[in-house]
């Protein structure tokens, strides 16, 4: 028996990045959550499963070291959790998906083990989650179907379909005893705006590629520092605030997206630079203690411009994508210097989703299929973005790459038969898969390559042909 270890690193505080476990057979992965605490319980764990894939959640009582590996024969992933048992009131959960048990046990002491009985291997992606609105730290364990086991092969498999997924940090504006405005039926805007982002939310994760998290889900307060706080601790890639408008006449109406204004980035920068402990990781972990006031202003200036620019074209693109469901207050991006937009290194925009003093708008607000229109609009908007400037290292990113690795973009001298041989498959395949009527080919045509398990079989017969080179 062999196994290959993937280590995982996690940086200082923010811990919720998701981990990689390479497609391997038998992976490993081992990450110390942070300097161990008394005994962790579980608490709970819960199963999920979409198609295919699984996610499972373990409920933790405080952080614990964990590894996580595979077994085959019969497929089995394995949970350590080190200096854990089980609380007193832990449930049992039920198979989903393809797990098709699940037991728990104690190999050593100290090590509580939960053992996952799989129909079919799988491909762990392993996680944590920092407490958040009135939940504890969870460790999530994603069940992904292996690809590996699937026989087609493309040149696709060269470029790994991996990748972590765009973070998105979704905050319902108000909450608690904070009600926001109200509307004249009596609609308290915390009430919408909790409404509209779990729905955004859950728009947002049943797209692959993209993950949220609610910076609350439930009626609690939340200080507005500590909204964009969340996010960033969380590692977001972008922060949406959800909210409703109101105005002292009934007739205003409209949606609004909202950036930072210049002003309230300058004073920002600012208080960031007062701060030169916290501002080091505003600039990729350089300290700036020992800069003199101008360079650290530059280094800070850099980032932040960045991240006010990706601001403007996430929120040019929401607002784009809301013109053609809702009626906009505004025909353009507005600035206004709002606290929770105030992260210097996560891009953030304020939804104001419709008045809420406007009786038709707070009844549309009231409407969930309304709600779910205004949501895809938003997703829209931030899908476009983060497709047309995928951030490296994500699976939208890896998902282009691949793409190009199954075309071929015909260039001068280029023939069928010489592109076939590059790629290695057959011509008869290459026709085929682009419903080639002739072999002339254009300068700037795009081809697509065929899978090769598909092209096996033709390639013989092809090269006895002998194609023609038109060029
Ligand atoms: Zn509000």
């Amino acid at each position: 028996m062999h196994f290959v270890a993937v280590y995982g690193q996690i940086r200082g505080m923010k811990c919720s990045r998701p981990l990689f476990c390479a497609q391997t057979l038998l992976a490993m992965l081992f990450a110390a959550w942070s300097a161990l605490a008394g005994a962790a319980e579980l608490t709970g764990l819960s199963l999920s499963e979409t198609g295919s894939d699984a996610r499972a959640e373990f409920a933790l009582s405080s952080p614990a070291e964990y590894k996580v590996f595979t077994l085959a024969n019969p497929d089995r992933l394995v949970v350590d959790l080190h200096g854990s048992r089980l609380a007193a009131g832990y449930r049992e959960v039920l198979p989903s998906g393809p797990v098709a048990s699940v037991r728990t046990g104690s190999p050593s002491a100290g090590v509580l083990r939960v053992v996952f009985d799989l129909a079919a291997a799988v491909r762990p992606k392993t996680f944590l989650l920092t407490p958040a609105a009135g939940v504890g730290h969870r460790l999530v364990i994603e069940l992904h179907a292996d690809a590996a086991q699937s026989t087609a092969k493309t040149l696709q498999d060269v470029v790994p379909d991996t990748g972590r997924d765009v973070l998105i940090a979704v905050d319902a504006g108000h909450g608690g005893q904070d009600p926001g405005a109200r509307g004249a039926k009596g609609t308290w805007e915390k009430q919408i705006t909790l409404a509209v982002a779990r729905e955004l939310a859950r728009q947002i994760n049943a797209e692959r590629g993209l993950k949220a998290i609610l910076i609350r889900d439930g009626d609690q307060f939340i200080p507005l520092q500590q909204r964009y706080r969340k996010a960033r601790d969380a590692q977001a890639d972008l922060f949406v605030s959800i909210h409703a408008d109101a105005f002292n006449k009934p007739s205003a109406s409209g949606a609004s997206v909202f950036v930072m204004s210049q002003r309230g980035a300058s004073s920002e920068a600012a208080r960031w630079l007062a701060d030169r402990e916290n501002a080091a990781d505003l600039v990729g972990g350089v300290t700036l203690d020992d800069k003199d006031n101008t360079l650290a202003k530059v280094l800070l200036d850099l980032s932040q411009s960045a991240t006010m620019k990706a601001s403007e074209d996430i929120a040019e693109n929401v607002l784009v994508a809301l013109k053609r469901v809702v009626k906009t207050h505004k025909p353009q991006v507005e600035r206004a210097n709002f606290v929770v937009l105030r992260s210097p290194d996560v891009p953030s925009l304020l939804v104001e989703t419709a008045f809420i003093s406007n009786p038709a708008e707070e009844s549309k607000l009231n409407d969930p299929l309304h709600r779910q229109r205004l949501s895809a609009a938003i997703l829209a908007g931030v899908r476009n973005y983060f497709n047309a400037r995928p951030l490296p290292g994500t699976w939208l990113a890896t998902q282009q790459a691949r793409q190009r690795a199954s075309e071929h973009l015909v260039s001068r001298g280029d023939t069928l038969s010489g592109i076939a041989n590059r790629h290695g498959v057959s011509v008869a395949s290459l026709r085929q898969e682009n419903r080639l009527q002739s072999d002339v080919l254009r300068i700037g045509q795009r081809l697509r390559i065929p899978a090769l398990a598909s092209a096996g079989a033709a390639s013989v017969a092809a090269v006895g042909m002998g194609s023609p080179s038109p060029r």
